[in-house]
């Protein structure tokens, strides 16, 4: 299939200090594969430094310059410039001076750290995730993933179901996590993103569930597809399967972004 009428806008650069390839690496394997639009989203800059895995705030200039200098050098293909933003209750102050640092075409809102400080998808927690730990860290993350949404503050929202990463999820039926999560993102207007890095996790299926997809299909949530890519070879990786995914819940048209306005596209 095409992926012209697709847009990949959640990578990253190596300025996160976990990813391989520069803007201008991540273009041209985005301009090989066909997609229309390729955006940058490295993780967030705090104020003062954080943890390992972000860039600091005193590289923003060059994250800047770096996506502007794909734009020079692959000009035919529409480059946008964006962050993944860490929603952490207490510090949304802060996204919003972020906001005005730059032209930012959108922003998207991420959930990787549960209120308690640690991060959900690092291998370095991994126990914590087995035995009676699923269910309480499902729970506290689904709500965080709710504040995150119902902020207001980003154009859309990040690999939802992140917590399954590593294979662990609570028994049963799992809309119980589910439904807070899109009767907010259908409340809000906000759209969310299939994630296809979690094809690449030992969970092996793309963030959300399928299920997931139906019901926000179900509730009128708008979507994109995105790889999540941390290296030019993940630059609209799975985006076949994620499209057909998609499409079998009925989905019709995905996403743009230009200085955090959005407009409608049918998928091919
Ligand atoms: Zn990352
Ligand atoms: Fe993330
Ligand atoms: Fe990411
Ligand atoms: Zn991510």
């Amino acid at each position: 299939m095409s992926l012209a009428c697709l847009a990949d806008y959640h990578t990253h650069t190596p300025l996160c200090r976990h990813a391989e390839g520069w803007p201008v690496e991540l273009a041209r394997a985005a301009a090989g594969r066909g997609l229309g639009e390729l955006g940058f989203s490295d993780h967030n800059p705090m104020p003062a430094p954080f943890d390992d895995w972000r860039m600091l705030i005193g590289e923003l200039p060059r994250y800047i310059e770096a996506v502007a200098e794909a734009r020079a050098k692959f000009p035919a293909l529409n480059i946008k410039l964006g962050l993944e933003c860490d929603f952490i209750a207490g510090q949304e102050k802060w996204i919003e001076q972020l906001a005005g640092m730059a032209e930012w075409d959108y922003l998207i809102g991420s959930v990787h750290y549960l209120p308690d400080g640690w991060e959900v998808d690092n291998p370095k927690y991994l126990s914590r995730h087995s035995g009676a730990g699923t269910e309480e860290i499902w729970r506290s993350y689904w709500r965080t993933y709710e504040q995150c949404i119902r902020s207001g503050l980003f154009d859309f929202v990040g690999h939802p179901d992140l917590p399954k990463k590593f294979g662990f999820r609570p028994q049963g039926d799992l809309r119980r996590y589910y439904d807070g999560a899109i009767a907010a993102l259908a409340e809000t207007g906000t759209p969310y993103e299939i994630n296809t890095a979690g094809l690449r996790k030992d969970c092996a299926e793309q963030y959300p569930a399928f299920e997931f997809i139906q019901l926000a299909q179900s509730a009128g949530v708008p979507v994109l597809v995105s790889s999540d890519a941390h290296s030019p070879a993940e630059v609209g990786a799975g985006f076949e399967e994620a499209v057909a995914l998609a499409r079998a819940a009925g989905c019709t048209h995905t996403l743009r972004f230009t200085r955090r306005q959005r407009s409608s596209v049918a998928l091919a």
